[in-house]
């Protein structure tokens, strides 16, 4: 965790050839009645140290402090939620990775902890390709998790404050109140457009959601159903998967892969 290292403790680090930085993106916004604003920062951050942890003698990477806040411009119908606008949020993420990359980290991970900025997250990316010459991986939970296990695991649609972020609260020992939860299934044009499920495939077309037009209590699914159990299980399984790729990536060479970039275009 590098807000409770010192400076030495950094500088050691890099000296000694660890060089993933990690940087969790959270943000503060409504999730429904039973899950608190922080939702996507706790767990976000949490799933980063329990992964790390795995691989914490191996690897040795580095995690920032969480960014709590970013873009949830579709959740400003609902109080409490606080967004910046995209192209700030954009730079600051740009400048915390910048800012890594400047003392030396050579591969950067940012891991969302929620959905909506993807087109951010893209322009990072490669603003930070363009700009520096560090291997910068955006890497999603969703992503780690076997398709095998997700499918037994919760029930669709999987949204928004829905079952599985409910469970995931529950594992991950967030302030969750379960009487307070809200079943509710959206009802909105081109539904089978929607992702709803880990295990399905990218929709083929998409479309922006202002939450508020399509949920009222902010909930998306059934988080009544959430069990602590089922929540452990995902954790378990994306954690894994996570510390695994980690683990990859460490080995990766960065700049044999930048070598075959040029030569591709040769
Ligand atoms: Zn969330």
């Amino acid at each position: 965790m590098l807000a409770k290292m010192t400076w030495q403790e950094v500088a050691e680090r890099l000296k000694k050839g660890y060089n993933i930085a990690i940087v969790p993106v959270g943000a503060l916004e409504q999730h429904g009645p039973m899950l608190p604003l922080d939702t996507d920062t706790h767990n976000v951050y949490h799933l980063v140290l329990k992964a790390v942890e795995k691989v914490v003698e191996e690897v040795k990477p580095i995690v920032v402090p969480p960014l709590w806040c970013s873009y949830s411009w579709h959740f400003m119908d609902f109080p409490g939620t606080i967004t910046l606008k995209e192209e700030t949020f954009t730079k600051v993420l740009v400048e915390v990775c910048k800012s890594m990359i400047h003392h030396g980290f050579k591969k950067i991970v940012i891991v969302p902890g929620h959905g909506g900025i993807s087109g951010a997250l893209h322009t990072a990316r490669y603003k930070l390709k363009e700009q520096t010459d560090a291997f910068v991986v955006v890497a999603n939970f969703g992503t780690f998790l076997p398709s095998k296990i997700g499918k037994d695991l919760f029930k669709p649609p999987i949204h928004h404050a829905g079952e599985a972020e409910t469970a995931v609260s529950l594992a991950l020992g967030n302030e969750v109140h379960m009487d307070r939860a809200v079943d509710e299934i959206p009802k909105g044009p081109l539904p089978k457009y929607i992702k709803f499920d880990y295990t399905q495939p990218p929709p083929k077309v998409s479309f922006p959601l202002r939450m508020k037009e399509w949920t009222k209590s902010g909930s998306w699914g059934y988080p009544s159903r959430a069990s602590k159990e089922n929540g452990e299980k995902y954790v378990e399984a994306v954690t894994n998967g996570f510390a695994t790729f980690l683990k990859e990536l460490k080995a990766v060479d960065w700049r044999e892969t930048l070598e075959k970039k040029y030569n591709y275009f040769e």
